[in-house]
């Protein structure tokens, strides 16, 4: 079983480094910012709730994200195991996380800390929206996101350093070197 969060500042290269990864684990690659993006792109009321507060590059309130997540992880591919990207974000995700792999007798084992300097993440995130016309990409957008994570998700980081369940991993370089490390990391 292997149960993951990588986490790291918007434009970390999480994304595309959760989806090779879980991948070579075998296990869903289980976004919570992907999750949402199929929900605004096909109109459901989690979507419409959701996209005001994307849009700002704010975080999406926690019953509404907790409640989407308890139910992803229920689902029967996330029984072996699951890599989690982009949550949990807060204090209180962090708990209700927690919280939710006890009531399924499990725990979290490794949490990975994708480490990149904040100027190459600005680059890559411009460059992102100019690629993928993502609403969220915007440059006023990308300040916000990057404030919100260090306000309300860096301290995390800490947390699980207390935990012993933290390992960083340089963020920097190509996507491959870059997955060579994050799969060393986890033993693999
Ligand atoms: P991401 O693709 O992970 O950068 O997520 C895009 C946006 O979705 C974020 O800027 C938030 O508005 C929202 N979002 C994704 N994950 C979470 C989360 N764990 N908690 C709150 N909001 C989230």
């Amino acid at each position: 079983m292997t149960t993951v969060v990588l986490m790291g500042p918007p434009g970390a290269g999480k994304g595309t480094q959760a989806a090779v990864v879980a991948a070579r684990l075998g296990i869903p690659h289980i976004s919570t910012g992907d999750i949402f993006r199929a929900n605004v792109s096909q109109g459901t009321p989690l979507g419409v709730e959701a996209k005001r507060y994307m849009d700002a590059g704010e975080y999406v309130p926690d019953s509404v994200t907790n409640a989407m997540v308890r139910d992803r992880l229920a689902e029967p591919d996330a029984a072996p195991g699951f890599l989690l990207d982009g949550y949990p974000r807060t204090v209180a995700q962090v708990e209700e996380l927690a919280g939710i792999l006890a009531e399924q007798g499990r725990s979290l084992e490794k949490v990975v800390e994708l480490t990149v300097d904040v100027d190459e993440v600005v680059g890559r995130l411009t460059k992102r929206a100019a690629e993928q016309g993502r609403s969220d990409d915007t440059e006023e957008v990308i300040r916000r996101r990057l404030e919100v994570y260090f306000e309300q998700t860096a301290p995390l980081i800490d947390a699980y350093e207390g935990q012993g369940l933290l390992v960083k991993v340089d963020g920097m370089g190509s996507v491959e070197d870059v997955t060579a490390r994050v799969l060393g990391a986890l033993g693999v």
